[in-house]
């Protein structure tokens, strides 16, 4: 995947301009380098520290159709030997790292199936995948596995193995109930195929289901985003996740843009999709969920957890697996190489595939975990006090003032509080917490 950022902080309101503004890492991306790829070897050399939490991050970059809104890596031209061969790299990937000093041993605590769609693989290949993953190392504590699919692509047969396979979180990227907005912004599934694929979910008991929805894609209208909502509520899911639409520069649809010489995306601006977001969580509030970040609302905050998330924003090890993967092991972030081809290759003479890396500081690291926080929607300044020695309040001061005069955050000595009005548009207020020299990246 590659991600694109503005070369300054997102606007606060007004038209939807080409950029990726979500925070979803840092230091941004943009200052991992080959060159600090060694840094990874010294890692992989040491045992890691004993009560360090890991997870397993596995990239499916198959899709029956590329979405016109889509900036991931991923391959729609792919026959059955190339992907057979990429199962197998990704799985000969995992034998490298598990041998490894730093990994012997360890018990993952989540995994992740991601993609790309990683129901695109037939149910013998995702067998066959999941059980080399055990044998490498135990799922014996593994608290939650997640799994992304398309549901066009889910039969009952499909979803009974996944289930089998000990997945406990299926996500399902519905993006918008509306057939013709599906067609128009290049989805591949229709609605019939998502009450089909959920109907046969719920029936299975997968623990947690998550539905993906999109506010702001193209022709998205006020009386459809609530139709979209009110079914959505219907199918009752365990969370709902939404995200605002936005379009980075390796979208489709920022190059039907550039072809016709546009600078604000054919979407809805910011303030609308806010509002949208908004909308959609005080209607599931009014059926008892609860918000649990800036873009999940759940049936039950105590119950309904998401670890892969909550681990990824604490400072677990990820380890990265598959083409363009990110990850990051013992302060070092992580990202594969981005083509499949060179990716299998590397993997097959029995070489990393990393195509970068950055080695964090403890600075660097503290922001990166506070900022993740802060998408949550509240965060204790004792846990950062006591993890890195570092009093947040003081550090942080003017950014966390400045939150407060405009309403979105309230502080006080226990918890800092981000209100609804900041969760909405928290992206955006992360960038002046960035060290001065890393806030007008631009991400490539
Ligand atoms: S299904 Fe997801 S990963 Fe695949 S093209 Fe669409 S947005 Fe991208």
């Amino acid at each position: 995947m590659t991600t694109d950022l503005p070369a300054a902080p997102p606007p606060a309101d007004d038209a939807t301009e080409a950029g990726n503004y979500f925070v979803s890492n840092y230091p941004p991306f943009s200052f991992w380098q080959p060159e600090q790829i060694p840094a990874i070897a010294q890692v992989l050399d040491q045992p890691a520290p004993a009560d360090l939490p890991v997870g397993v991050y596995f990239h499916i970059p198959f899709c029956r159709k590329r979405c016109h809104f889509c900036y991931f890596r991923v391959y729609t031209d792919k026959g059955p030997d190339e992907i057979r061969r990429y199962v197998r790299a990704g799985m000969k990937e995992f034998g490298l790292y598990a041998k490894r000093n730093y990994l012997q041993g360890r018990k993952p605590k989540f995994v992740y199936f991601g993609g790309g769609t990683p129901s695109y693989l037939s149910v013998l290949q995702l067998e066959e995948l999941t059980q080399h993953l055990k044998d490498g190392m135990s799922w014996d504590e593994v608290e939650e596995v997640t799994f992304e699919a398309e549901p066009g692509t889910l039969t009952e047969k499909k979803l009974d193995a996944i289930r089998a396979m000990g997945v406990t979180r299926l996500s399902l990227g519905i993006e918008n109930f509306d057939d013709h907005i599906l067609d128009i912004n290049g989805r591949a599934h229709r609605s019939a195929e998502v009450f089909r694929a959920y109907g046969y979910a719920r029936n299975i008991g997968f623990p947690q289901i998550n539905i993906d929805l999109i506010a702001g894609m193209i022709e998205e209208t006020e009386d459809n985003w609530k139709r979209c909502v009110e079914k959505a509520l219907e199918l009752q899911p365990d969370c709902l996740t939404i995200y605002q639409m936005e379009v980075p520069y390796n979208t489709g649809i920022y190059k039907t843009m550039q072809a016709e010489g546009k600078l604000v995306a054919p979407v809805a601006n910011w303030p609308t999709k806010r509002r949208w977001v908004d909308y959609a969580f005080s209607q599931f509030e009014a059926a008892g969920y609860e918000v649990s970040s800036a873009y999940t609302i759940v049936k039950k905050k105590e119950t309904t957890k998401f670890v892969y998330r909550d681990g990824l924003f604490g400072g677990a090890d990820l380890l990265p697996l598959g083409v363009a993967s990110f990850g990051h092991l013992g302060g070092i972030h992580i990202q594969n190489n981005a083509d499949i081809a060179a990716y299998c290759d590397a993997i097959e003479k029995g070489e990393h595939a990393v195509f970068r890396a950055y080695a964090t500081d403890p600075e660097e690291r503290l922001i990166r975990e506070f900022i993740l926080q802060l998408k949550l929607g509240s965060a204790s300044p004792a846990h950062y006090q006591k993890k890195f020695g570092v009093n947040v309040l003081e550090k942080f001061a003017p950014q966390l003032a400045s939150m407060v005069s405009e309403g979105f955050a309230s502080i006080s000595p226990e918890v800092i509080t981000i209100h609804r009005a900041g969760l909405l548009q928290i992206d955006r207020l992360l960038h002046p917490f960035f060290l001065p020299h890393h806030r007008f990246a631009r991400y490539t």
